[in-house]
């Protein structure tokens, strides 16, 4: 932060949507209006904003914000409002047990209160029951990294993206969700006109017009792709026999596995096959970008290890210019995951089933417990919600009554339950109008901590407003109830920098453990020193500064070798039927985030697109009799959504698609979570987001 900006009043902080982690230049005309640039000097952006990014000016007025507790529909104070849900955390745990109430947060809390909830909940509750909306967007990747690595280490960093001969895009449309990385690709492929990029995605999107080859894979062909693509190196003799010889575990039966795949399942061609398979293999310097379409699947942790299979059989991982590369959807996804916000992690990636891990912990937090077993996921956690399993839920920073899948029996299970606080910046989400209890929370502009991006950087987002009300900052709500439920002294912070400081030395002791993440250089650093931390990437340690990971042939499992994994192929949890003939995929669209608290804020992002629309196919639009702006029923065995028709050949035909973003607020009937299954990856528990089977038909209002 230098001199100049602290005297002009401009503040470096980071952008709140996806996982880039874009720095951003917020400078207020202290009428709580501001002004947005991006930061040159940040690394995960240098300067470049997307459409969501520079409209943040236009998302942080007071209209229906949160600004006072709120009990049972009536406005309180923040002391009787605290009082009642530490009562209630504690009476339901005094009878019922510590695993009768749960907590579901969110990848865009700062890692400071990510910290203190995690610390609350495992520590002092004694639950595993905290888990986050990050499992809708990278479990499986964090599942197939511990699989692959031992830890979940994202082996590189953005600026292989410039280095890359070849970059792959598998079920990832950058443009849309990552646009600053799509920007960075786009001006890479200009500098290196020889540069190119492949698109495997059953849509064509935005993404495909920088591709020069777009493969329009079938759903759930991810696994045979990558298993046709294992079997090919070795039969061309690609394969780094050194780095397998000396690195790598479990080669001879994954490619057992690989060798005699039925590629047929990939919906690709032999021509197209054969190219992408000669591409791949003649480029050394190959970086794989993954996302939603691998990771929300009924197999998505198989996808992932598909994919990182061909890296480890290549040595092609943790070197300039390759690797695997999962991008997240959230802010903070990363930062969860490194202060152990999944319900099967400890803190500073330390796991939850390993007693020296849980004894390692629980001494340095002095905590009087630590469960031995993860806690439920997400899906799990509001179905045990639904069966009364779980009587109190505190709900922080998202919206599970319209971003989780079913639902309809999500938000069934909510207002069922026996006692549910929300913390948020706004009482009018689905969730939030279901609360006993309301907390008002900062939002960004306001909030004061770090977070973590894909590529491991930390950074600082900074306030640049004043809480407005009587909002507070998300770690101080959570320690105020830690402490009337009785443990002041663990969860007395006097800020985010104390906080970081006590989980960066927390890190240290899970390097000691052999764990990846240590940022233990930085267990002291001051409050000034912190206010003014510029981002890095982790590790950061006295011997070691950011960089890549595995390219000296060294991971963290067992046997310090890199694991391939036999894999099966398998067809989705849900196959199209004559009752249900066609499969939903779902994604994001360009201008709004999530189930757009802060985006529908900005007239510019919504006229992008201004309602939930259904792509549907040319030849199946004409079959079912659906013109283009009319509005077609889509319905699964779950639940259904009205919504505007769109007919476009981007998709394949029997296939259909809808963003996610509408709620119960801004359309009675765009909630196409309530139409999307409730079924999930049985090793990351990620939901199959992309998966449902439904039955479409024309509207008509009765
Ligand atoms: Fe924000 Fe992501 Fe856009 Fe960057 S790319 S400005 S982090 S939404």
């Amino acid at each position: 932060l230098t001199e100049e900006k602290a005297q002009s009043g401009t503040v470096c902080t980071t952008c709140p949507y996806c996982g880039v982690g874009c720095g951003v230049l917020a400078r207020s005309n202290g009428r709580g209006e501001i002004t947005i640039k991006g930061d040159k000097a940040h690394p995960a952006n240098e300067g470049r904003l997307c459409s969501k990014g520079s409209a943040l000016g236009e998302t942080t007025d007071l209209d229906d914000r949160l600004l006072a507790p709120v009990v049972n529909g009536a406005e309180a104070d923040w002391d009787s409002a605290l009082d009642l849900v530490a009562e209630r955390f504690q009476a339901t745990i005094a009878e019922h047990g510590p695993d009768s109430v749960a907590f579901y947060v969110s990848g865009q809390l700062l890692t400071e209160d990510y910290y203190v909830a995690n610390k609350l909940m495992k520590g002092f509750i004694g639950s595993g029951n905290i888990d986050t909306n990050s499992r809708l967007c990278m479990a499986s990747s964090v599942a197939g990294h511990k699989r692959a690595f031992g830890t979940d280490t994202v082996p590189g960093l953005y600026a292989d993206l410039d280095e890359a001969d070849v970059i792959v895009l598998v079920g990832s449309n950058l443009a849309w969700c990552h646009p600053v990385l799509y920007q960075r690709i786009a001006a890479a492929k200009k500098a290196r006109p020889g540069m190119k990029v492949v698109n495997i995605d059953p849509r064509r999107t935005a993404t495909s017009d920088i591709a020069d080859t777009h493969l329009s894979i079938a759903p759930g062909g991810d696994v045979a792709l990558f298993n046709g693509l294992l079997a090919e190196i070795a039969a061309q003799g690609a394969v780094d026999g050194d780095f397998v010889a000396n690195h790598v575990s479990g080669f001879e039966a994954a490619l057992d596995a690989a060798n005699g795949t039925d590629l047929s399942v990939t919906g690709l061609s032999g021509e197209e096959l054969a190219a992408f398979f000669h591409l791949w293999i003649g480029s050394e310097k190959v970086v794989t970008i993954y996302s939603q379409g691998v990771n929300q699947s009924s197999f998505g942790t198989d996808k992932v290890n598909a994919i990182t299979n061909c890296h480890l059989a290549t040595g092609r991982i943790g070197k300039p210019g390759m690797g695997p590369f999962s991008v997240t959807g959230q802010p903070n996804a990363m930062g969860g995951r490194e202060v152990g916000g999944l319900a099967n992690m400890l803190a500073c990636h330390l796991d939850i089933e390993n007693p020296e891990h849980r004894s390692a912990v629980r001494e340095f937090w002095d905590a009087p417990t630590m469960p031995e077993v993860a806690g439920l996921k997400a899906v799990d956690m509001f179905r045990a919600v639904g069966e009364g399993r779980i009587k109190a839920i505190w709900v922080i920073c998202t919206n599970p009554a319209v971003s989780l899948p079913d639902a309809d029996g999500v938000r069934a299970a909510i207002e069922g339950c026996d006692f549910v606080v929300v913390s948020d910046i706004t009482a009018q989400t689905d969730t939030a109008q279901l609360a006993d209890v309301l907390l008002p929370a900062t939002g960004w502009g306001e909030k004061d901590g770090t977070v973590t991006n894909s590529e491991r950087c930390i950074s600082r987002q900074r306030g640049v407003l004043p809480p407005p009300g009587q909002a507070r900052h998300d770690w101080r709500i959570i320690c105020d109830v830690a402490a009337r439920m009785g443990w002041g002294a663990a969860f007395d912070y006097s800020g985010p920098a104390e906080i970081f400081r006590e989980y960066a030395a927390l890190s240290g002791i899970a390097g000691k453990l052999g764990r990846d993440f240590d940022i233990s250089a930085l267990a002291a650093i001051s409050d000034r020193d912190f206010e003014a931390m510029a981002p890095f990437h982790w590790p950061l340690t006295e011997t070691r500064q950011g960089g890549r990971f595995f390219g000296d042939g060294r991971f963290y499992t067992p046997d310090g070798k890199g694991r391939m994994l036999a894999l099966e192929v398998k067809a989705p949890a849900s196959m199209p039927s004559a009752d249900y003939p066609f499969r939903l995929n779902t994604g994001r669209v360009r201008d709004h985030w999530h189930t757009m608290t802060r985006t529908a804020k900005s007239p510019r992002l919504s006229q992008h697109m201004a309602e939930p629309y259904l792509e549907v196919h040319p030849d199946d639009a004409s079959r079912l009799g659906l013109l283009p702006a009319t509005l077609a029923k889509v319905q699964s065995p779950q639940g259904s959504a009205v919504l505007r028709v769109v007919v476009t050949d981007r998709g394949r035909k029997g296939e259909v698609f809808a963003p996610i973003h509408w709620s119960g607020q801004n359309s009675a009937t765009g909630r196409i979570d309530a139409v999307v299954t409730a079924i999930t990856d049985p090793v990351s528990g990620q939901p199959d987001s992309k998966g449902a089977v439904v039955k479409v038909e024309p509207f008509e209002a009765t």
